[in-house]
């Protein structure tokens, strides 16, 4: 039979590999910032349009390259960086590979603009597909643009598979804080579309952290440094109180290169053990030095996980250095205070009598949660929804008598008026709730009292109502009498249909939603029907200036959004009843103490605090 193996041609070889390197506009990125760092840049610009998929383009004023290395540096396996196997372990530059140019040109219309020191001109070629379309002398700044436009033209399948231009510029933003971050003694610039999105000068990690995450991350970072044989340490990690829900700012350098470390991830969180709210993940920004003997980069195409010799040191030097700044920083004695009394104190309703709370409950979005409060008070202890509840426990029978007109007045008005709200509902001077300023409500605890602010605790509460009813899909729907029609840009409709699955589980019905044009026919009870283009919009906004971090949840940003829209404003008056209900429907809560953005929703004043002040 006949030989049927043969050698691939280049430009095919080429293409295969561009599957590993190049999976999105984001790689591409990746690859030529760090080839202009390997350049020895001191100023980098990234220009992107259209989130990468039209043009992405790196300028530096690095070394740049000769004619000959010009036309080199798109061949596969074609690298200035290593020699010899051995090499591989002595890497002081980012690429070595010799893949990248040499992949992107497969996949991409290419143009290269690059001249080195001294030389009078430079020169350009443009190659598409892996073939050279032109080679000319050009006059060009010292240093290397690379653009690349028109990514995946040939593979329309890949291209296709591209998600939108906003999931792909996070992906974008992401790699360009990644390798910002791991080199604060060079500049940065990013354009998109022509604004600019990131002016990040030369400077040191400290501000260049601030730079790129704003001024308030500032107070928020405890640096940590260690220095030992195996490994230095130098950086940050972010207080625990200013821990977020989402894993965002989490970031480890390896001799100045981003990877992701599971494992090192996991000596981090044990070093914040105990000092971190349920669900909430530390924030940091470490920079690693380690022989590069110890070290094995080229496990992984992308070369964002490397090998360890040793990763059990390293685990423990790493825990131990930051659970000590942690120490040294004093952060644990803040969190005791907020871990306040008022939530330990025993359950000891039982003496109280059936308590108006009763009717309340039944405001707890969490149907699992939910329960008779007459026949289960014991388990009470357990529950970590039914925490709020101790924080009535010894109020003063006058207190507790209040909340007992409450319900009864309820009951019996219920017939003709089944909401709390009812205005109507008389209050006596018997009440144990006060509003202050239109902004916050005041309630008393056994301990003290908690000043609750009302917007942010609206927020709380409607967030996680909405949060459930996306996740288990049982909104209720209000029908329009004629479907509501709004108008909105392309742009604006690509997100809103993105979101369409998502917000259809909160209520709304869509009956047309195209190119310029959204119809409406259904919204969530929640909502007035005139407040439904306001939450688009918002929620638009929203999800354009969404600061990008990698474990962006659509859900999570529409229930934010939603809440942030229908929350109760600053400025508004309560009655008593909705004050009351308030203040129960946000311990009842998963998280009553913080809004969805991470803001205290309340704060405490204790009997002692009080007294100090008297002395
Ligand atoms: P690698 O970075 O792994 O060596 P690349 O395909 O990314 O492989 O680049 C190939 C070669 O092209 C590099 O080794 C380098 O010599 C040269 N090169 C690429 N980008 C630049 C640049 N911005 N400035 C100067 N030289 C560059
Ligand atoms: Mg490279």
């Amino acid at each position: 039979m006949a030989d049927i193996i043969q050698l691939l041609p280049d430009h095919v070889a080429n293409q295969i590999a561009a599957g590993e390197v190049v999976q999105r506009p984001a790689s591409v990125v990746k690859e030529l910032l760090e080839n202009a760092i390997d350049a020895g840049a001191a100023t980098i610009k990234l220009i992107i349009k259209d989130a990468g998929k039209t043009l992405v383009q790196v300028i530096d004023d690095g070394n740049g390259m000769s004619v000959t290395d010009a036309r080199l540096s798109f061949e596969r396996h074609a690298t200035s960086k290593i020699r010899t196997a051995d090499d591989l372990f002595q890497l002081n530059t980012k690429g070595f590979r010799g893949e990248a140019l040499a992949s992107i040109a497969a996949i991409a219309h290419v143009e290269l603009k690059t001249k080195q020191e001294g030389d009078d001109v430079g020169t350009c070629i443009v190659i598409e597909g892996s073939a050279v379309q032109s080679q000319e002398v050009v006059v060009t700044p010292k240093g290397t643009s690379l653009s690349v436009k028109n990514l995946f033209f040939n593979i329309p399948a890949r291209r296709n598979f591209l998600k939108s231009n906003v999931v792909e510029t996070r992906h974008i933003i992401d790699e360009f804080h990644r390798v910002a971050l791991a080199h604060p003694s060079i500049g940065f610039v990013m354009f998109h579309n022509g604004s600019e999105v990131f002016n990040l000068p030369e400077s040191n990690y400290r501000q260049r952290i601030v730079n790129i995450f704003g001024t308030k991350t500032n107070e928020k970072l405890v640096p940590v440094n260690e220095d030992t044989e195996v490994l230095k340490i130098s950086g940050f990690v972010g207080k625990p109180e200013f821990a977020k829900k989402s894993r965002g700012e989490q970031f480890f350098f390896v001799n100045d290169r981003f990877i992701k470390s599971a494992y090192l991830n996991h000596a981090i969180g044990s070093a914040f053990d105990g000092l971190l709210k349920d669900g909430a993940h530390a924030s940091y920004f470490l920079n690693l030095k380690v022989n590069p003997q110890t070290i094995d980069i080229n496990i992984h195409p992308t070369k964002t996980e490397i090998k360890f010799d040793d990763e059990h040191t390293l685990y423990a030097i790493l825990r131990s250095a930051v659970k000590h700044s942690l120490g040294q920083f004093n952060i644990a004695p803040v969190l005791d205070f907020e871990r306040d009394a008022n939530l330990d104190t025993p359950y000891s309703y039982q003496q109280k009598g059936t308590p108006s709370v009763t009717v309340d409950r039944s405001f707890n979005p969490f149907a699992d949660e939910k329960q008779g409060a007459t026949n289960q008070t014991s388990n009470y202890r357990k529950e970590p929804a039914a925490h709020w509840e101790s924080l009535y426990v010894g109020l003063e029978s006058k207190g507790t008598q209040t909340r007992q007109d409450y319900s009864e007045v309820h009951y019996e008005s219920e017939q003709k008026n089944a909401s709390i709200f009812d205005n109507g509902t008389p209050v006596e001077q018997k009440q144990s709730t006060y509003q202050f300023h239109n902004k916050y409500v005041v309630s008393t605890v056994k301990s003290g009292v908690l000043f609750i602010d009302q917007h942010r605790a609206h927020q709380r509460i409607l967030y996680e109502d909405f949060l459930k009813n996306i996740t288990v899909k049982e909104a209720m729907s209000q029908q329009l009498l004629f479907p509501l029609q709004l108008h909105f840009s392309p742009q604006e409709i690509e997100i809103i249909s993105q979101l369409k699955a998502d917000l259809e589980h909160t209520g709304f019905v869509f009956q047309t939603l195209e190119e310029e044009l959204v119809e409406i026919t259904g919204v969530p009870v929640s909502v007035p029907e005139s407040e439904v283009s306001i939450i688009l919009e918002q929620l638009i906004s929203d999800v354009e200036n969404e600061v990008p971090d990698s474990n962006f949840s659509a859900t999570d940003l529409l229930a934010k959004s939603l809440a942030k829209t229908l929350a109760v404003k600053t400025g508004q008056s309560l009655t008593v009843p909705e004050q009351e209900h308030l203040v129960n429907a946000l311990f009842a809560c998963k998280a009553p103490s913080v809004s969805p953005t991470n803001r205290a929703t309340f704060i405490t004043m204790t009997v002692d605090e009080l007294d100090k002040k008297f002395v």
